[in-house]
């Protein structure tokens, strides 16, 4: 049976404080059911693991650089993040392909850089509004997949987040029906590659999860959840999110 998660992905937001507020709470609601995940900014790291100590949250990285060292300013290995306790780390958010030009060759090296190095990588996917409005959904999704698919080694373990550019810190989430469908054809594709990971790789669903739409969305046969931005940063909205699934 595939892992059921919510992931909080706080992108450039918080602070040292909402650390300390928060992780003792989701602390105390972590169930062994539902992975509870959180993606603070990577100099919160190292105080997000602290607190994180033997309770039942996992925390992870918002990104990850391409090589294992080097002169690379501002950038992190997946060996660091391992070494820090770090489980998952995001790679190929729509905002680091966006403004950072990382291309799904780049998003696929990252992710296997993260897998080399025991980091399970959660893998971002999703098509724009103009994508869709020109029935070009399925075709940009399963190009984004294959150039990722195509490094995997079969016994990897990895995530897949849908998120839909145009449902992203919009407030406009797609619809359970419409996220179900992307999701079961995302599961279609995976099995083209390695027939067990249609049923084992989890997937979840991005863009606008609020307190009330996260169960309706969670509870379409094909998501395992979510990965949540805004409302992440509210703790208690968040735990209402990680309730739902
Ligand atoms: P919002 O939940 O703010 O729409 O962000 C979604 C997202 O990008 C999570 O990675």
């Amino acid at each position: 049976k595939r892992a059921r998660m919510v992931v909080a992905n706080w992108k450039m937001f918080g602070n040292l404080a909402l650390c300390r507020e928060s992780l003792p709470l989701l602390a105390k609601a972590a169930d062994v059911s539902v992975e509870l995940v959180v993606c603070p900014p990577a100099p919160y790291l190292g105080e997000v693991g602290r607190l994180a100590n033997r309770s039942g949250v996992h925390y992870g990285a918002q990104d990850v650089a391409e090589v294992t060292h080097g002169a690379r300013t501002g950038e992190w290995s997946a060996d660091m993040l391992a070494e820090l306790g770090c489980r998952y780390a995001i790679v190929g958010h729509s905002e680091r392909r966006d403004r950072h030009r990382e291309c799904n060759q780049t998003v696929a090296v990252k992710a296997a850089m993260c897998i080399a190095a025991g980091v399970i990588p959660i893998v971002c996917v999703g098509e724009t509004m103009e994508d869709r409005e020109s029935g070009k959904t399925e075709v940009v999704l399963a190009e984004q997949l294959k150039a990722i698919l195509q490094r995997m080694q079969k016994k990897a373990v990895f995530v897949l987040a849908y998120e839909p550019v145009w449902a992203i810190g919009t407030g406009l989430a797609a619809t359970p029906e419409m996220a179900q469908d992307v999701h079961a054809f995302l599961r279609h594709q995976l099995a083209l590659f390695v027939p067990a990971w249609g049923d084992s790789v989890t997937i979840l669903y991005g863009g606008s999860v609020k307190a009330d739409n996260a169960a309706s969305l969670f509870a379409m046969p094909d998501i395992d959840g979510g990965l949540i931005g805004g409302a992440s940063l509210n703790v208690l909205d968040l735990l209402s999110i990680y309730r739902s699934a």
